[in-house]
């Protein structure tokens, strides 16, 4: 199918909207191979243009949703405008739903002890047929992570989502993706709090205005140092036409 992509930073971005996103994880299933699904915003663009380790995984990923009213607007700045923002949370959403009416089974890895399980009950009451696989939360050890990998493929899950936040979920897919047995990862940052709901996701309001940013920061002002992200990424777009890639499409 055709794909459009636009250099944000440098970095290859998927200009989809939610229901391409959804028809490229379909095709994304079908093949055996394990698809990496990565879910950008400002911040991790950001990261990545100093971390080429992270840069390099974001440009193999098979699909690169725009997660982020920074990207957004980046596109509008490029000339390329997305139609929509296509959150990790909602898109995760679909997904499930998608797993339930296919009868294809999913593993939850990461976020602290417990969390994974009551995301997973709390998405079991939404779609009864979902199948899980298995759980594990995200505070192991490195030495650990062969073991979580084959747990992983023992549980001949189909599809894997991992919480443990970024680069490390991304930087733990690439690293096990040839053993983990799935046929698509996804990292989802935080998503796997909010459905548990230890995190409580943004009112509509400020999702509707672009303002998700300014609930969070409201909400864990800790993260304000994270955030500088966001107008570094949109100065580097609007200015730094060199260094923050062309807008180019793909
Ligand atoms: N996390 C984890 N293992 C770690 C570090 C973080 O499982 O070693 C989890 C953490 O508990 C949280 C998620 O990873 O559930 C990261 O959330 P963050 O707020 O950083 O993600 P965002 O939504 O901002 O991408």
């Amino acid at each position: 199918m055709e794909r459009k992509r636009l250099d944000i930073l440098g970095i290859p971005v998927d200009l989809v909207d939610m229901e391409t996103a959804v028809e490229i994880f379909d095709h994304l299933m079908e093949t055996p191979e394990c698809s990496l699904i990565v879910t950008p915003n400002s911040e991790i663009l950001v990261n990545a243009t100093k971390d080429p380790e992270l840069e390099q995984i974001i440009k193999r990923a098979d699909l690169v949703i725009p997660d982020g009213i920074g990207l957004v607007y980046a596109s509008k700045i490029l000339g390329h405008p997305l139609r929509e923002r296509v959150t990790g949370i909602d898109f995760l959403s679909r997904v499930l739903e998608k797993l339930e009416k296919t009868g294809g089974s999913a593993f939850f890895l990461g976020s602290k002890p417990g969390i994974a399980e009551a995301a997973a009950k709390k998405m079991q009451e939404k779609w009864p047929g979902l199948k899980v696989a298995g759980t594990q939360h995200g505070y192991f050890k490195k030495e650990e992570e062969p073991e979580i990998a084959k747990r992983i493929k023992d549980s001949g899950a189909d599809f894997l989502c991992v919480a443990l936040g970024s680069p490390k979920q991304e930087k733990f897919v690439e690293t096990y993706k040839e053993i983990l047995g799935v046929r698509a990862a996804i990292g989802v940052g935080g998503s796997l709090d909010v459905w548990a709901g230890e995190v409580k996701r943004a009112p509509e309001f400020y999702q509707k205005h672009g303002l998700e940013w300014l609930y969070r920061l409201i909400k864990q002002p800790s993260r304000w140092k994270r955030m500088l992200s966001l107008p570094v990424f949109m100065l580097r777009v609007l200015f730094g036409r060199k260094s923050a890639g062309k807008g180019e499409l793909q």
